[in-house]
């Protein structure tokens, strides 16, 4: 394939302009992938599936700790961004071992949940900090709603570390923090989160659903999820922008990062860097490596002065044929 054959040139647009490309993983297995499309590290370490994998008990901490190694191990000297468990709404849960809720996703789950159990919490913390030993190793939160929490779980990472210190074990507490920005109030509040943060990563997926109040798993309301709406193409700017402020970089790591269409007005708006599917990154890296950034701000720009979703994803695809065409042939675009 076109994409494939190009996959070692770097990432950055015609004018220069570098995009960091990185990748999404759920488990260790996945690290040979990773490589193969040439990511510059994985952004997005989804950990639900470890944590969870002894089905009505939760992974220790030795267990944990094995799995991320591998990747770190593997991986380096590139960061690998481990995110802390984020159970529950569309991640199931084993059995009922939560208990039921009448609204998971608004519930009892990911950051919530870690704070109120420190010593499941602090398992994972510490499996992450000893698998800091090996390699380049970040760490961010999930569902982080403020400021407030994000500094209630790093003190749990300080007992964390202290905790290895006692027990004399090998780790790295040199870890760059980071938090997810998935909630309206957390985007709302990004220049402060921002401030006490190393990187944040705006998941578009639950942004989308919670910003628009539409349940990302529900078909019969799947037309009304919109990342084309301008509350929420607004909300990515001004994230971008308040970090900025604070020079602090903002990955962009939900689906809409793996999306060629999506892609030039990321860019455009600032994003440093996009995680995505390692299957995905060619044909995001090709968008890239044929836009300018110049072009990609003017998009950005003219698209804030559209209302409707549908005009909006018109434009989009728009730019995306144009830049297209004349590299795979017009027949061939969706
Ligand atoms: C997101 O919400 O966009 C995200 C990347 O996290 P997840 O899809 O795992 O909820
Ligand atoms: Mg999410």
């Amino acid at each position: 394939k076109m994409y494939e054959s190009k996959i070692s040139l770097p990432s950055e647009t015609m004018d220069g302009s570098k995009v960091r490309l990185m990748a999404n993983i759920e488990g260790a297995d996945e690290s040979e992938s990773v490589i193969q499309s040439r990511a510059e590290g994985v952004g997005l370490f989804r950990t639900e599936g470890i944590v969870l994998r002894e089905r009505q008990a939760l992974a220790k901490e030795d267990l944990q700790f094995e799995e991320y190694r591998r990747v770190v191990e593997r991986l380096h000297p590139h960061p690998v961004v481990i995110r802390t468990l984020d159970i529950g709404g569309d991640k199931a849960l084993p059995g009922n071992m939560f208990g039921r809720e009448d609204n998971p996703f608004m519930g009892f789950r990911a950051i919530r949940y870690c704070l109120k159990n420190p010593d499941i919490f602090k398992e994972q913390l510490r499996a992450i900090l000893r698998s800091a030993a090996y390699g380049n190793v970040r760490m961010m939160y999930p569902m982080i709603s403020g400021v407030h929490e994000v500094l209630e779980a790093n003190e749990l990472l300080e007992e964390a570390k202290q905790e290895l210190k006692d027990r004399g074990e090998s780790y790295s507490g040199e870890i760059e923090v980071g938090s997810m920005i998935e909630i309206p109030s957390a985007a709302y509040t990004a220049d402060v989160i921002s401030e006490n943060c190393s990187f944040l990563s705006i998941g578009t997926n639950d942004l989308i659903q919670y910003m628009l109040a539409v349940d990302r798993v529900n078909d019969s309301i799947a037309h009304l999820y919109e990342p084309c709406h301008p509350a929420v193409l607004r909300t990515i700017k001004a994230v971008i922008d308040m970090a900025h402020e604070n020079d602090t970089p903002v990955a962009v790591c939900g689906e809409m990062a793996s999306d060629p269409v999506y892609v030039p007005l990321l860019v455009g708006m600032g994003a440093d860097e996009l995680s995505l599917s390692p299957s995905l990154i060619p044909e995001v890296k090709f968008m890239i490596r044929h836009i300018s950034q110049a072009s990609a701000r003017d998009l950005a720009a003219e698209i804030v002065t559209l209302k409707r979703p549908r005009l909006i994803f018109g434009r989009l695809r728009e730019f995306y044929r144009s830049v297209m065409k004349d590299l795979v042939g017009e027949r061939f675009l969706p």
